[in-house]
């Protein structure tokens, strides 16, 4: 797909298009906010969207396994939705909430990320099945202490 003279890449994930811009074009079109198959990319006048995908991105941009995507998550509704990924190490594209978590042993506090978010699947053609193996895939502890953390995280900041 080409937006505004940018190449956006497109992926398959789990039987759902997705659009992948590089990061560097995504600030680039946030700022444009250009309208794509018929609806603006960021819904005018909504400032919290727009705050939490830059927030997304900020944190994103470090991890070269990490990407966001926008996609239209339910057949059903026009709007775009925005999604982050990061690639396991098998390939496959992994969908994700990204929470900060503090480690309850050592006070350790970052990033992380949370795939078992069922919001994360809704819409999908699959989505129970999807979620079922969201709960498989391998948890990270604290990256600091290495014990548990207080919610599900296949991954954190290492800072
Ligand atoms: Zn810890």
């Amino acid at each position: 797909m080409i937006v505004n003279n940018f190449e956006i890449n497109e992926e398959n994930v789990d039987g759902q298009m997705v659009y992948l811009p590089n990061m560097m074009d995504w600030k680039k079109l946030i700022g444009d906010n250009p309208i794509i198959d018929g609806e603006y990319l960021l819904p005018p006048n909504s400032e919290s969207t727009k705050k939490i995908l830059l927030r997304n991105l900020e944190i994103l941009c470090r991890y070269p396994e990490m990407s966001v995507v926008f996609c239209r998550q339910y057949p059903t509704r026009r709007r775009w939705s925005f999604i982050n990924l990061i690639k396991l190490k098998e390939g496959k594209l992994q969908r994700f909430q990204l929470e900060h978590l503090t480690c309850e042993s050592c006070g350790w506090n970052g990033y992380s990320a949370n795939p078992t978010i069922p919001d994360l699947y809704w819409g999908l053609p699959s989505e129970k099945a999807v979620l079922d193996a969201a709960w498989k895939i391998p948890k990270v502890n604290c990256p600091y202490c290495g014990r548990g953390l207080p919610r599900y995280a296949i991954w954190v900041e290492n800072k």
